[in-house]
């Protein structure tokens, strides 16, 4: 799929670049020595747990707060001191923040209003925005507060977009909204992203929602960034533990060195892992669910096997899940539907994955 991305000139200057950009809260350093370049036309996405100081970030990138350090550069010029209404930048925030007595018309036509736009020209481009974000032009009159959650965040948008910022910023838009929602609103926004050709710097919580939507994706991770990639990128090269795990449910082992193998401190066994980095003692053999095979009763020669208990098994809807009791420990195995195993709970099986399957990290 990779083709169909829409290309984000590798050599374009950065329409946003930070430097060295530090936050503190009195000793608390929340943000630290985070480098970014954000490039033109990008769908750009800051994921991390909560706490990890993705909202400190977005609040100085938007102009709502100072870095204590570092530079924040709008193409090329400093903007560290530049406040919030003085930016070609807009921000989307968590709870949308409409005003729900008002008309969906008032709403975006707000910030239009506030900057003196004459009613007949806020009408106009009103009406442009409701066609754009696909929204009836009788909406116009209606009361947003009557609109469902998905037609709100489309009127969110519209807003946001009214006044034409160069970059849009969102705080973790989606996160208050049901699962079925949110997976159609993840690709809406995409396809908004598309149609506009603006920045788009979004926050969240979920490295799967940042998956669908965006071009590269910046990891963070107690106040610091730990990797910026492409989703691929991420996902088949992620850096540490910490990034694999972030990314879904995965098996981790802790392994040492033995001679040109692995040994695995939970059940001893003697594994062979993918190439080990220079000078590596120790560390984590991390295997995604997928990676596993069930060897019972087939010619597979793989030199990696686990002998366990089938302990549980999990409908996932196309694919299946198992539960597999090994020693003391318990790894998750993923099929897919058609290949599921032919067996029963509490059966001994025994799993195996190619040593160029599992990812190997110092930390
Ligand atoms: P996230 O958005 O990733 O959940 P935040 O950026 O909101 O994280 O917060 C990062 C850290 O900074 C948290 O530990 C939070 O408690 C702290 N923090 C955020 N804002 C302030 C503030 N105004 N004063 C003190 N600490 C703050
Ligand atoms: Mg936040």
């Amino acid at each position: 799929m990779n083709s169909a991305t829409p290309a984000t000139t590798e050599s374009a200057a950065p329409i946003l670049r930070l430097q060295n950009v530090d936050k503190l809260f009195g000793d608390f350093v929340a943000v630290e020595r985070v480098n970014l370049d954000i490039r033109e036309g990008e769908f750009f996405t800051i994921v991390g747990p909560s706490g990890s100081g993705k909202t400190t970030l977005i609040r100085m990138l938007v102009g709502m707060d100072k870095p204590s350090d570092g530079n924040i550069l709008l193409r090329g010029t400093r903007i560290n001191d530049v406040p919030a209404n003085k930016r070609p930048t807009c921000m989307v925030f968590q709870s949308l923040a409409l005003f729900p007595h008002k008309t969906v018309g008032q709403n975006i036509e707000f910030p239009l209003k506030i900057r003196g736009v004459p009613p007949a020209e806020r009408r106009g481009r009103c009406e442009r925005l409701l066609q754009q974000l696909h929204l009836p032009q009788d909406y116009y009159g209606k009361a947003v507060g009557k609109c469902s959650g998905g037609e709100q965040q489309r009127v969110a948008l519209a807003r946001a977009l009214a006044f034409d910022p160069e970059i849009l910023f969102f705080d973790e838009p989606l996160s208050a909204i049901d699962y079925r929602l949110r997976k159609a609103l993840e690709k809406e926004l995409k396809d908004i992203h598309r149609e506009t050709g603006k920045t788009f710097v979004y926050i969240t919580h979920s490295l799967e929602e940042a998956m669908v939507m965006s071009d590269r994706i910046a990891i963070m991770r107690g106040g610091r960034v730990v990797q910026v990639g492409t989703p691929d990128e991420i996902y088949n090269r992620p850096r540490n533990r910490f990034v694999s795990e972030f990314m879904g449910e995965v098996n981790v082992l802790e392994v040492a060195r033995d001679g040109d193998r692995l040994r695995d401190g939970a059940s001893g066994a003697l594994l062979q892992g993918p190439a080990m980095p220079e000078g590596f003692t120790k560390g984590f053999l991390v295997i995604r669910p997928e990676a596993f095979r069930f060897l019972n009763g087939t010619a597979d020669a793989t030199p990696n096997r686990l002998e366990g208990r089938l302990y549980n098994e999990y409908s996932l809807g196309s694919r299946m899940q198992y539960q597999v009791h090994v020693g003391g420990g318990v790894f998750l195995v993923e099929k897919l539907r058609e290949q599921r195993y032919q067996g029963q709970l509490d059966d001994s099986v025994t799993i195996g994955w190619d040593p160029a399957e599992a990812m190997l990290f110092e930390e």
